[in-house]
């Protein structure tokens, strides 16, 4: 029997979308049963089914390729229509060992059009790249786009109402938008990693759905208000080598809807470029911009212990700005036991403290008498790591004594 997912009805309700489809029964292991309703912060009922389906069709297409089904589709945006086999190349490229197939029928696409108004939506979750997309495009009076559901799930309302209340406080001026969605509670990503753990190293969420199952929300918005620019903010370099990611430029800049266009922006900068543009921006304006950098705390603050936490303290610090003014509560002391007792420095994190040593040399008059961070100018990596690994592996041996002798 042929796989396939059919998009029945697109529900309507002031603020709310709900999508009511059908799967076949090869691919209910794939989801869960639970409604897939997206809840925007203001009314879409006149934004046209067609667009209103992108959001859907951008979660659903990577699981319709991987799966070779077919997508049904009564009414679908041309131009999105038309850009989908455009940024299919950029996962086919980007994924050699995993066949993406897959037919997408469409009764009718239909033609979307709005003028531009000049203005711009970023992608923004208070993070460095958000911040510095944000800094980067502030002349085009942007709106920010925060989701909720993606990286704090939709049943913590606590979490959630902190980093909405981050966004708000740290962006005045700056017109929020926020949307509530179950794309990622609908989606049973633990059967989609088994399905392609022989093939990729990524997980599914960051490397097929993240991207695009992001952008996708954002069409009605850019239909309502007339936007033709969407911003979103890169994590990764054009110099990082061998990293695959669902939000890449191959992919981002080839999404279109209506009469907008997507934009995988920064991806020029390194990391410690844009955290240098963000203090250089809070020196030279009266914003004092924080950052929300923490993955480890669903809080939505940031720890101020895990390695991304004390790599972004460190890389303020190395710009010569005062941490506690973006956001965080360092412990200096602790920052540099955790360092050399508890991170290990892989091809990705690796690079990044080579910039921020870079950057401390450069600053290195002032920073060689700061007694709280003049030590990080003898840090060894390679060592730390070398250290690291011994101790992985003493604790490897303890644990088959343990096992062997029982
Ligand atoms: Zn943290």
């Amino acid at each position: 029997m042929e796989n396939y997912i059919k998009l029945e009805k697109i529900l309507k309700d002031n603020n709310k979308i709900k999508y009511i489809y059908q799967v076949s029964e090869n691919l209910k292991k794939y989801f869960y049963p639970v409604d897939f309703e997206i809840e925007y912060d203001e009314n879409i009922e006149q934004v046209p089914n067609s667009i209103l389906a992108v959001p859907f069709v951008c979660n659903i297409l990577p699981i319709i390729w991987i799966t070779n089904a077919t997508l049904e589709i009564t009414e679908l945006d041309k131009s999105f229509y038309e850009s989908i086999d455009q940024f299919k190349k950029g996962y086919i490229n980007m994924y050699p060992t995993i066949s993406f197939k897959g037919k997408i029928k469409v009764d009718k696409s239909i033609v979307n059009h709005y003028e531009n108004n000049g203005k711009s939506i970023c992608f923004f979750s208070g993070g460095v790249d958000a911040t510095s997309t944000l800094i980067t495009h502030i002349k085009e009076e942007p709106l920010t786009v925060t989701l909720w559901g993606a990286d704090i799930k939709t049943n913590n309302v606590e979490g959630w109402n902190r980093v909405k209340e981050f966004i708000i406080q740290n962006t005045p001026n700056i017109k929020n938008k926020f949307i509530k969605s179950e794309f990622r509670t609908i989606i049973n990503e633990s059967n989609l990693n088994k399905k392609i753990e022989k093939y990729v190293t990524e997980n599914w969420w960051h490397g097929f759905q993240h991207g695009i199952g992001l952008i996708g929300h954002v069409a009605p918005i850019c239909y309502i208000h007339k936007i033709t620019k969407v911003y979103i903010p890169s994590t990764f370099t054009k110099n990082d080598v061998g990293v695959t990611c669902a939000s890449d430029p191959s992919i981002d800049n080839y999404v279109r809807f209506g009469n907008s266009k997507v934009y995988h922006d920064g991806y020029e900068f390194s990391r410690q470029d844009k955290i240098n543009r963000i203090c250089d921006y809070n020196k030279t304006t009266n914003n004092k911009l924080k950052l929300r950098v923490c993955y480890m705390t669903d809080k939505g603050n940031n720890c101020n212990e895990c390695e991304k936490c004390i790599r972004t303290i460190m890389a303020i610090k190395a710009n010569g700005e005062n941490p506690s003014e973006y956001g965080f509560l360092p412990d200096y002391n602790k920052i540099k036991y955790i360092l050399e007792n508890k991170c290990y420095f892989n091809n990705i994190i690796l690079p990044l403290w080579k910039n921020i040593l870079e950057q401390f040399n450069k600053n290195k008059n002032s920073l060689e008498n700061d007694e709280d961070v003049k030590w990080f100018f003898s840090i060894d990596f390679e060592k730390i790591n070398k250290r690291y690994l011994r101790l992985y592996k003493r604790i490897g041996r303890f644990i088959k004594r343990k096992i062997g002798g029982k």
